[in-house]
């Protein structure tokens, strides 16, 4: 018998889509406060959002009036017309959270616009009005989310750990915050202060609130125009890395994103800069394209965007990294890092649990402790304000002392022009300097270097200049396949057969010496199989990257004019400022650094 669903049944079903999880209620409570115009929001959750949320925000939009109103499906002040689709400004426009959330929980929501004397509360519970009265209240919206999916029992038992739900939400509202510095946003999780950002419109420091440990690196400045693009933020030096993606948060105008675009572009730009094979690099970029070039919705919690044009994206993205990292600030440094901001960094991350700094203890305002005990919560005021204060003080001492961490500054790029050779060190060191610092490079990771892109460049060119040899390079196989030596060939070696499974080549390439052609051919047979694929990057990469570890061993004596020669090939390579295989060319001391260290200031 086919019926007509119940149109409680039927909103259930249609909340399920919206709401999935604690999150996805968060995440919607938190966009109509912004699209409300909000510049004041607090977040909080108990119990990983299961049992209690609460989205409070100062912005201006719901008349008594028109409360209820907000609560039914397809209700939006957003937009009105077909067309108006085209050109969306908020980030709610299908008027469907606050009906699929009062759906599937116990809703109060307590709300007043600057023109009203009194505010009005409603209570909702699984979709249903139970109660509207007046009440007095801030102006602006408080909702608070009840026991979530009380009334669909697959989707709680659906739901993860507490702490697994509560790390989505902190995660999400720290994009959030991150996305709107001008956005005063709190982040309470079971009665603890998690950050507050002063909504200053000051993204560095937006960052060193929620960033915590995360962001307790170095981080150097990224920054990038191209027409309509524009792309700005901060990434870790290439001697920091993180075991997974947690740490690369992505904004697209103005939104929080995942995308596999940008995070191929960021692996790109590092490509060979990472010392250890799977690990990410930490990056919160903020991307800024044509509205028009993006596809916004392609997932239903829009957090996926899709480029027109992946490729040229791409590229910016890459490039624009690449020149941050090609800064002397990217550089590992001889003296580990300055301590004055990872101590500032410890305190900070230490505070956190309460509160950040620049805390004025007038925001946490009576309202707000208030409104908590409203909702049958004890909260000891009392004690939280004597923790911010000693924490708030030990805060201001110390950055006082240490004048704060100030932004990292648009660095200036590394030149090689301006580098002098000093000397040779321990048979290994090439010292050099420049204006203001002093660099210490491996001579053997650079002669890698220097030979890795040697031999790749051969590869990618096809005819790579070849030198004949008197005596061949003989080498016996059993069995040598016409695309081995058609990659051999593109490697810059003739080949030809000798005799029965004995080949030989009898030119190499210009830049290896006999014994570097030898072991090349050597490896090169060791390391292949029937099935190599030579139109893999990949595989070409590997097989150069294994080539040339035997390039220059340490311990070989340089001249000076030797040592200036590898500085001067090092400088015309891609990517001057790593082995092969990750390993830094370069360490560096800067002259203050140095006068710190003999106490001179
Ligand atoms: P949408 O955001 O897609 O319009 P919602 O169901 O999320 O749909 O909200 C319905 C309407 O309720 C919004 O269009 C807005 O007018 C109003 N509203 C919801 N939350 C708030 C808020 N925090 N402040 C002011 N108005 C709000
Ligand atoms: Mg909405």
């Amino acid at each position: 018998m086919i019926k007509i669903l119940e149109k409680r049944v039927a909103d259930k079903i249609a909340a399920g889509e919206v709401v999935d999880r604690p999150l996805s209620v968060v995440k919607e409570l938190v966009e109509n406060a912004i699209d409300a115009g909000a510049t004041s929001i607090i977040c909080e959750i108990q119990k990983g959002g299961k049992s209690y949320i609460r989205v409070t925000d100062n912005g201006h939009r719901i008349s008594s009036e028109q409360v209820e109103t907000a609560f039914l499906r397809h209700a939006t002040s957003k937009i009105a017309e077909a067309e108006d689709l085209d050109h969306i400004g908020t980030l709610g426009f299908r008027g469907e959270a606050l009906a699929s959330i009062a759906a599937v929980s116990g809703v109060e929501m307590i709300t007043r616009t600057g023109e009203e004397k009194v505010g009005a509360k409603l209570v909702v519970e699984g979709g249903q009005i139970v109660a509207k009265e007046p009440t007095g209240c801030e102006e602006g919206t408080t909702i608070i989310v009840q026991d979530l999916f009380y009334n669909t029992p697959a989707r709680l038992k659906f739901m993860k750990s507490d702490a697994t739900e509560s790390t989505l939400i902190v995660d999400f509202f720290s994009r959030m915050a991150l996305a709107y510095p001008h956005i005063k946003m709190r982040m309470i999780n079971n009665r603890n202060i998690l950050f507050s950002t002063r909504g200053d419109g000051d993204r560095w420091r937006t960052i060193l609130t929620v960033g915590g440990a995360n962001a307790k690196d170095e981080l150097l400045p990224v920054n990038g125009e191209d027409g309509d693009r524009k792309l700005m933020g901060y990434i870790s030096p290439p001697g920091e890395s993180r075991a997974s993606r947690r740490n690369q948060i992505f904004f697209v105008n103005g939104r929080t994103v995942t995308n596999k675009t940008m995070e191929k572009a960021l692996d790109g730009a590092y490509k060979e800069r990472l010392f250890h094979q799977g690990r990410y690099p930490i990056a919160y970029l903020f991307l800024e394209v044509a509205p028009e070039t993006l596809d916004v919705n392609i997932h239903p919690n829009k957090r996926e965007v899709r480029f027109h044009d992946d490729v040229s994206v791409a590229e910016f993205i890459k490039s624009t990294v690449e020149e941050a990292l090609k800064t002397k600030e990217a550089m590992p440094r001889i003296q580990e890092k300055s301590s004055k901001v990872s101590r500032l960094w410890k305190l900070q991350e230490e505070s956190r649990k309460a509160e950040n700094i620049g805390l004025d203890e007038d925001s946490i305002s009576r309202r707000e402790t208030g409104e908590v005990s409203k909702a049958g919560e004890q909260v000891d005021v009392k004690q939280i304000l004597s923790t911010f204060r000693e924490e708030n003080q030990r805060i201001a001492e110390e950055a006082g002392k240490y004048q704060a961490s100030p932004p990292p500054k648009a660095n200036v790029p590394f030149r090689f022009e301006d580098l002098t050779v000093l000397g040779v060190l321990f048979s290994t060191y090439i010292m050099l300097r420049d204006e203001d610092t002093f660099y210490l490079v491996d001579q053997h990771a650079a002669h890698e270097r220097i030979y890795f892109e040697k031999i790749m460049d051969s590869y990618r060119s096809g005819d790579a200049p070849k030198q004949e040899i008197m005596v061949p390079i003989t080498f016996d196989v059993p069995f040598f396949s016409d695309e081995w030596k058609e990659a051999l060939e593109r490697f810059g070696f003739s080949i030809r057969e000798f005799g029965p499974q004995t080949y030989a080549a009898h030119g190499i390439p210009i830049f290896m010496d006999l014994s570097g052609g030898e072991k090349f051919i050597l490896d090169f047979m060791d390391g292949i199989g029937e099935d190599t694929d030579f139109e893999s990057e990949d595989v070409v990469t590997a097989i150069a990257q294994r080539a040339c570890k035997q390039a220059v061993k340490a311990g070989d004596e340089l001249s000076s004019q030797e040592a200036e020669q590898l500085i001067r090939d090092l400088s015309q390579c891609r990517n001057p400022f790593s082995c092969p295989h990750g390993r830094p060319t370069f360490i560096r001391m800067t002259r203050q650094e140095m006068e710190r260290k003999f106490k001179r200031t």
